[in-house]
């Protein structure tokens, strides 16, 4: 492992031996938002840091399947306002059309760069980026469908991050790789002074003081029973970020893909149905007909979530109980198959035993995206509410990735709105400290207290001697969110999930760990992720029950109709852990875009 910045001899502290870094910027996640700004902050000269739980080509957006959108009008006429029309409309008229005229103006340029760092996209005939139709992505405001998912085959992420990381390898980070970060340094001002975390191959203790810290570190997904993210998406960082006593924003905005396989919650990508692929029920009807007459099938992620729970509801689900629904890909042609979609073919034959060229496979709509996050404006600067200012920075902080809650995304993201968000906000963020950020700049020393709550904390956890393992605590959790916390939502349904996540949540003080070592403890290591999805889950669970309308993927069958009147607004979210409370209050939404090159785009009625 090389270390360019300064790294002191160990100091003997109490319990705990102490070995200290000094960086310009210290990244926390290598996923393709990690990396990115990684890149861009190495490049820009400065002293930059990435520390990562898992090795970086295996975090979750190695995953990503069907690809990455931009206006690059290879297939046919695009233009960026159209991306900009559909993601403000894929929002729900929740994002803030300042930062969403950024993402799609700049994902071109974001694309090609990555063409020319080496994603092997795959091409047309004439050698362009092959892009296929994704929901919710049209040509002329809603008129056409658009080609707009630049693709390598259903491998988008894969490829991706393996280019990305050759590149952070190539300008010389510095990794800290499976290094796990417990909490953020906050002076008394409130300034980010870096992170301290903890080498899970040594247990050694590692404190990184830094000018700007960079908070990469993905979703929560793993809050909920049946997710298609990695187990290692526990939100650390979103968790980080409560315990410094900032807000999270638009929690309750929890995105199910309609396809995960039943039973796994591995994903079929919505690159099926692009390439033709359509549900059906257990009557045989291509029920999406119904529900969007225009879009079917290719309809944005939360209405085809909710349509296929309806017709579970209503007893038309497909197999022995009834309870999911078929995606049929086996009458299009084996050849395309095997060309485009080579990945999920694999998928449905090892998790639901299918051959996808002959039978249907078994989905479900499955947790897939956290809209919500750190609250950042488009420069990936954290931002606060202070003194009535709601764009308050808070110093030495940013976030991007999903992590990040900027907001592009709204109520709900469009397919392949986030690996160009991960790039062009993970660029964003190196631009923006290549600015703020003197290389090699003086720092004052931190606070002599500065490693004490993180390490308080780790002890609590390493020698906890309660009752209840730390699995069954997650179960419940998971079990909880994923009853009251999902695609239908009603007041009473979301009261009672309230009262069962508080109590999951107070069983922490009984928790038992039983390995006390410091070398690869997972027992350790899945308690501090747990007390991190428990606090991201109460909150997500608090401002659903507070928003008492229906937008984007947030329904409610109590308030069927978005109300903008009321609600247009982005939530904001505080927790305190000891008073084990929330604390809600709003921000407002963006009503204006970033140039005068397009206008606001004004709220319309959901029409399919
Ligand atoms: C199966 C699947 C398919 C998808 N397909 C698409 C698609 O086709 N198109 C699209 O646009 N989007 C897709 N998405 C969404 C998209 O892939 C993710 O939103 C995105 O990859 C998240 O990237 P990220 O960089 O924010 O975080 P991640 O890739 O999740 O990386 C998080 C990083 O943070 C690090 N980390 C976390 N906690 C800690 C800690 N405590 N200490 C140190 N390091 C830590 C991890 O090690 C990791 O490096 C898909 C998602 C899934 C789950």
């Amino acid at each position: 492992m090389a270390t360019n910045g300064k790294a002191a001899p160990a100091q003997t502290g109490k319990a705990y031996p102490i070995v200290d870094h000094t960086f310009d910027v210290v990244v926390v996640g290598a996923g393709g938002a990690g990396l990115r700004a990684t890149v861009g902050c190495s490049q820009a000269g400065l002293r930059t840091a990435c520390i990562t739980k898992v090795f970086p080509t295996r975090s979750h957006t190695v995953a990503a399947q069907g690809g990455i959108s931009a206006s690059l009008g290879n297939m046919g006429p695009d233009d960026w306002r159209w991306h900009m029309y559909d993601t403000v409309k894929g929002s729900d008229w929740l994002g803030d059309q300042d930062a969403i005229e950024y993402l799609v103006r700049n994902a071109p340029a974001a694309v090609y760069e990555l063409e020319h760092w080496g994603v092997p996209f795959s091409r047309t005939a004439e050698g362009k980026i092959y892009q296929r139709p994704f929901g919710g992505m049209t040509t002329e405001y809603g008129k056409g469908t658009a080609q707009r998912t630049c693709a390598a085959a259903d491998r988008t992420g894969h490829a991706m991050l393996h280019t990305l990381y050759g590149q952070a390898a190539k300008n010389k980070t510095n990794f800290f790789i499976e290094y796990f970060a417990l909490d953020l340094i906050m002076d008394e001002e409130g300034r980010c002074r870096g992170v301290i975390a903890l080498d899970q191959s040594t247990g050694e203790i590692h404190r990184f003081r830094a000018a700007m810290t960079i908070l990469a570190t993905g979703g929560y997904g793993r809050a909920y029973f049946s997710a298609t993210s990695a187990h290692t998406c526990t939100g650390d960082g979103n968790a980080m970020v409560l315990r410094a006593g900032l807000a999270l924003e638009d929690m309750e905005f929890v995105q199910f893909h309609p396809t995960g396989i039943y039973g796994a919650g591995c994903l079929i990508t919505e690159g099926a149905r692009g390439e033709g692929g359509y549900l059906t029920n257990s009557e045989g009807e291509r029920f999406m007909e119904r529900y969007a007459p225009s879009a079917k099938d290719l309809a944005s992620r939360d209405v085809v979530s909710r349509s296929m729970t309806m017709e579970i509801r209503a007893g038309r689900g497909v197999g022995k109980n009834k309870d999911h629904i078929f995606l049929h890909l086996d009458h299009l042609d084996p050849k395309i198959l095997h060309e485009r979609l080579p990945g999920i073919s694999e998928s449905a034959k090892i998790f639901a035993g299918v051959d996808v060229t002959r039978e249907p496979i078994p989905v479900l709509p499955t947790v897939h995206y956290n809209m919500g996050g750190i609250p950042t404006n488009y420069h990936g600067e954290v931002l606060t509410l202070k003194d009535g200012n709601p764009d308050y920075v808070v110093p030495g902080l940013m976030a991007i990735g999903e992590a990040a809650c900027v907001s592009v995304h709204g109520a709900n993201r469009l397919g392949s709105n986030s690996l160009i968000d991960l790039v062009v906000f993970g660029r964003a963020a190196g631009l923006r400290c290549a600015e703020v950020i003197e290389a090699n700049g003086r720092q004052p020393d931190l606070p002599r207290d500065s490693a004490d709550k993180a390490l308080a904390r780790l002890d609590r956890f390493r020698y906890a001697n309660g009752s209840k393992p730390t699995a069954e605590l997650r179960l419940d959790m998971q079990k909880t969110m994923q009853n009251n916390c999902a695609v239908f939502r009603t007041g009473e349904v979301l009261e009672e999930g309230k009262h069962l996540i508080h109590q999951v949540w107070s069983g922490i003080d009984d928790i038992r760990v039983t390995d006390r070592s410091m070398v690869w403890n997972t027992d350790l290591l899945e308690t501090l992720e747990f007390d991190n999805l428990i606090g991201q889950a109460v909150v997500t669970m608090e401002s659903a029950v507070n928003r008492t309308e229906s937008r984007g993927a947030h329904a409610r069958e109590d308030f069927p109709d978005r109300n903008d009147k009321d609600w247009m607004k982005h939530t904001l979210a505080w927790l305190d852990s000891e008073g084990r409370k929330v604390t809600i209050d709003y921000r407002p939404v963006h009503t204006y875009t970033m140039s005068n090159d397009i206008a606001y785009i004004e709220p319309k009625a959901r029409v399919y």
